[in-house]
This record gives structure tokens, sequence and C-alpha cells, in this order.
């Protein structure tokens, strides 16, 4: 079921949106060659600490996962596409980061990720990032009333496979309310005109995902989170939630 939140759930929303915003910048601050992924966990926890926000990632376990997840953030390097877990590496040079944080404040959750490199960027990984970046952007213009989520995913999966990438199976955005998964799911691709319709007061986030092998096959790791591309390529991710208003997509994850 699909939970429409009102004008004033939505404000609230903002606020948990601009605090994951803010653990984003602190935890992407910290990153440098040579700094533990533990650090980046640190910094994203202290600025939801200072915010009085809870995590909705810290203690998620579904019911696939052999364990709890035991962090505020997600960190996804290189080949990781997502759920990637910061422990005890330390980033190299040339390392493509993916950071993915959630807060929980006054009861509302924000998700949202990004991506950049660390050192000296790969002129490969820095068109991977921006078309993942490009992505999102057509993804977000497409969250209009009255448009449906076919939509969303159809201007999402035409950035990515009009560049060549692969588009990671059965991974996608989803709406976000009290909970941070809710309904309707948003995939990273699909056709035009189908799926559910728009309206005011739906929020969703959207997070397109690409691979650099083009394929679109991935696998857990052994620690039960990490997901990896099969063919060892890199990939990129980036999220915002949205709230789809008459006026237009809102962008509630921004700084
Ligand atoms: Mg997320
Ligand atoms: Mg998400």
């Amino acid at each position: 079921m699909v939970e429409i939140k009102t004008d004033a759930s939505i404000e609230a929303m903002r606020e948990a949106g601009r605090i994951v915003a803010q653990a984003l910048t602190a935890a992407r601050e910290a990153a440098f060659v040579g700094v533990a992924l533990s650090e980046l966990d640190r910094a994203a926890r202290a600025v939801l600490d200072e915010a009085g926000a809870g995590s909705p990632f810290l203690g998620y376990h579904p019911g696939w996962a052999p364990a709890p997840f035991p962090a505020v953030l997600c960190v996804s390097v290189n080949d990781a596409i997502v759920h990637g877990v910061p422990g005890a590496y330390r980033l190299r040079d040339g390392d493509l980061v993916g950071l993915d944080c959630g807060a929980v404040r006054a009861g509302w959750v924000g998700d949202a990720a990004v991506s950049f490199t660390v050192g000296r960027a790969r002129p490969a990984d820095t068109r991977l990032i921006r078309t993942a970046e490009d992505a999102l952007a057509a993804g977000i213009e497409a969250a209009v009333v009255g448009n449906r989520i076919g939509d969303i995913a159809h201007a999402v999966g035409t950035v990515c496979r009009s560049a060549g990438y692969g588009v990671p199976d059965g991974l996608g955005g989803h709406g976000v309310g009290r909970r941070m998964h809710e309904d309707p799911g948003v995939p990273n691709e699909g056709r035009p005109g189908r799926g559910m319709r728009l309206r005011h007061g739906m929020v969703l986030a959207i997070e397109p995902m690409v691979a650099a092998g083009g394929r679109d096959d991935h696998y857990t790791a052994r620690d039960g989170w990490t997901v990896r591309t099969a063919d060892g390529s890199r990939a990129a991710h980036v999220e915002h939630t949205i709230a789809v208003t008459d006026d237009g997509p809102r962008i509630l994850t921004a700084l």
C-alpha cells in the first residue's frame, strides 16, 4: 500500500533528508587515500548524533541477511554496487566510492547516496559517475503528477543503457516514509506509461546504479551484505529521496 504524505509530513521528511545530506557530506569530506572505511561511518554517525537523528541502517536485518547491518553508512568501493559494510579496508588511490546513508528524525526517514573517486580519478570512473547522476536527474524530472512509475524507470534506464552500462537486476528505488522501504518499488528500468500513477504527496527514493562492464548480474559477497558486479567491473550508485508535488518534484535530501 502506498502512503500519501501530507504537506506537513513532507516538511518533516525534508528535515530528515537534510540530515542525510549533511551526514553524506561529512563522510565524503573524511574520504582520503589511506583512510579506513570505518572512519567514514564514524563521520556520518557524528552528524546523526549531533542532529538527534537515528539510523534506519544500523541494526537493519532483512530476512536474507545473515546478521544485522553494523553501521549507519553503506560504503561500496569499486566493484561493490551497494550495501558495502564499512570495515578496516583503507582507501587507495583511484578508488571509486559509493556512500549510502539514511536518517530517522521525528519518525520520518530520509535516504540518499553519492558516488565519487578518491585520489587520481580514472576518466572511465568519472564518466560512470556522471552517467549515474544524469540518470538520477532524468528520473527526478519524470517524477511529476500524472506520470507513472514506469516513466521514472524508463528515464533512468534509458540514460544508463545509452551510455553502454549494465543496470544491476532487481535493485532499485522505493517509497520512503516512516519506514525506509515502502511501496511502490521504483525500478531502474521500465516501460513508459506503465505502473502506478504518481500523485501529490508520494515520496520516493530514486537510485540509479550503473555497472561499467555492461552486465546486469551480481552476487552477494561472503559478508552477506556487499553486492558486487559479477564481472568485477566498477559500479556507481546515486540516490535522492524526492516528493512528488503539484509544483513538481522536490528533492528532500539536498543539503
Ligand atoms: Mg539509500
Ligand atoms: Mg534507498
